[in-house]
């Protein structure tokens, strides 16, 4: 493995114990931990925490990704009302819901999203929740179960430029997801729609400014784009530790392309401070 670069420090605090054993409690997972996030320590002490819904096993193998790749078993049905319970609990005023890749289910996992979403406002009316979904195979009729349900913010991630799909995301097709942000656009165009990407995957500048374009196209408005960092010696290598001025530039030249927020820094998740994000995107 390449040594960390100094600009990449990660904050060693201690978890928050309390979180974690309310998570534990409800028997629920979080992608912090299921993706060995690099800032989990950081949010766990907020507290804050995006949940993982419909398993710990994933029916896609992405090269960059820690989640078990393997057959998932049945969504259970209590699920939707024990993430409520603990949203409840923590305090939470901004909720952070994702989940594995269920290409084995019918709707892809969108009514287990969409019943997760009612059970969360049932419980705390005034949070805000953000939705980070796979991308149901690309199915209308998926997505517009999961907007119906009112997240504040439709997160579909797009991990990588087109020419790494084959390494990075196999089973993904790069048009494919710039149709589901561009669907969830004109499906509900109340709801923010926000796409993430990582660097230091192999891309080129010219390849990344490419992209901003194709994301600015969809009516995307909130873009995350931090440094892939192998999580295990079984993921793909990193190519290169980006330096953080070249992510400052690429957050100036992606807000002269009219996104409403940028968050562009080699330790940038997708989740992570997603409530500050949202705020001045939205200007509530
Ligand atoms: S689809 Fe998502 S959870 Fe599954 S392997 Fe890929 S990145 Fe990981």
């Amino acid at each position: 493995m390449k040594r960390l670069p100094d600009w990449i420090r990660t904050r060693c605090r201690a978890d928050r114990h309390e979180t974690k054993l309310i998570l534990r409690k409800h028997g629920l997972s979080t992608v912090c931990e299921e993706a060995r996030c690099p800032n989990r320590s950081e949010c766990f002490s907020k507290p804050t925490a995006t949940f993982m819904i419909l398993g710990h096993e994933c029916t896609r193998n992405c090269g960059f990704c820690a989640v078990n790749s393997a057959p998932p078993g049945p969504p259970d049905p209590e699920e939707p009302e024990r993430i409520a319970a603990a949203a409840s609990e923590l305090g939470l005023k901004y909720v952070v819901i994702t989940s594995v890749t269920r290409d084995d289910l019918p709707d892809g996992g969108a009514g287990h999203f969409a019943k997760t979403i009612e059970a969360v406002r049932r419980s705390l009316p005034s949070s805000r929740i953000e939705v980070l979904t796979p991308d149901f195979l690309g199915d209308r009729e998926s997505l517009k179960t999961v907007l119906a349900a009112g997240p504040d913010v439709f997160n579909h991630n797009v991990e990588t430029i087109e020419r790494l799909y084959r390494v990075v995301r196999p089973q993904a097709v790069f048009r494919r997801s710039l149709s589901v942000l561009t669907q969830a656009r004109l499906i509900a165009p109340a709801i923010f729609v926000k796409s993430g990407f990582m660097l230091g995957l192999g891309e080129t500048r010219e390849e990344v400014t490419e992209l901003l374009h194709l994301l600015a196209e969809t009516g995307c408005e909130i873009v995350t784009i931090g440094q892939y960092l192998r999580p295990t010696g079984k993921n793909i290598p990193v190519v290169e530790y980006v330096r953080p001025e070249v992510f400052e530039e690429i957050r100036s030249a992606a807000l002269g392309m009219g996104f409403r927020y940028v968050a562009s820094a080699p330790l940038v998740r997708s989740s992570m401070n997603a409530e500050e994000m949202f705020r001045p995107a939205s200007g509530r």
